[in-house]
């Protein structure tokens, strides 16, 4: 019998059965059955992305049925409960490349430029850990988040990703754009001021490699402090609740 366990790092994968939302065909797929908590010294890039420890990692993110090749975030497939290796085999693609038919499905069933475009970063972020070229992809996650972007009805942290897109022109090497992008980056992003200032920096002085973030900075982002009113407005806990309450 085949072994439904894999584990790379502390990151833990099950082959598990599910059904496809549109053929319902009931295949095997890998899903991520652990993660290890996140702490300050958890390897992060300035794009604010986790490295993981292999493709297969990334890849357990999504699911692709391999009858009609619906591919989504694997929490849109329902579980069954046939065991995996009596179900319909997985379609044997490279692991990156579940991501690109992630996006052609959001095209198809017309999900919105955000989704495809983390679709397309997370096929750049697998690509990178599986030593394969990544220009494309970042080229793909531009174009869908730009159209995201510039969609006046979507209400998501825009500030934030103008940042991303920044850091993506800045790795495809287009210092001028990454430059655009970072300026209308502003408190909303809820990003260390010093930290877009750098990476505008780094974006003027050309440097469009990768770039791991200091484990201080992975700390102020993934773990902010609770904000102390006291602190900020000068009042005590009295008066602080006489301010929220009035
Ligand atoms: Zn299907």
């Amino acid at each position: 019998m085949q072994d439904i366990y894999k584990q790379f790092e502390n990151f833990v994968l099950q082959t598990v059965s599910v059904q496809c939302p549109e053929c319902e065909v009931v295949f095997a797929t890998d899903m991520l059955a652990h993660t290890p908590n996140m702490t300050k010294d958890t390897p992060v890039e300035t794009d604010l992305h986790r490295i993981l420890p292999h493709p297969s990692v990334r890849a357990a993110l999504i699911a692709m049925c391999p009858a009609c090749l619906y591919t989504n975030w694997y929490s849109s497939f329902v579980e069954d409960s046939l065991i995996p290796f009596m179900a319909v085999a997985p379609a044997e693609v490279a692991f990156s490349k579940k991501f690109a038919h992630a996006v052609l499905t959001g095209r198809k069933i017309g999900a919105h430029h955000l989704d495809r475009a983390l679709f397309a970063l997370n096929g750049s972020w697998c690509a990178r850990e599986a030593g394969e070229p990544c220009e494309k992809w970042l080229e793909l996650a531009g174009q869908e988040l730009e159209s995201a972007l510039a969609d006046d009805s979507w209400t998501g942290n825009r500030s934030r990703y103008q940042y991303i897109m920044g850091e993506i022109c800045r790795l495809l090497g287009d210092f001028h754009g990454a430059v655009r992008h970072y300026n209308q980056v502003d408190r909303k992003s809820q990003l260390p001021k010093s930290l877009v200032d750098h990476q505008r920096q780094e974006a003027i002085n050309g440097n469009s490699k990768p770039v791991q973030l200091p484990p201080e900075y992975v700390e102020a982002i993934f773990f902010p402090k609770p904000i102390n009113l006291d602190e900020l407005l000068g009042t005590t806990q009295n008066q602080t609740h006489e301010l929220k309450s009035s």
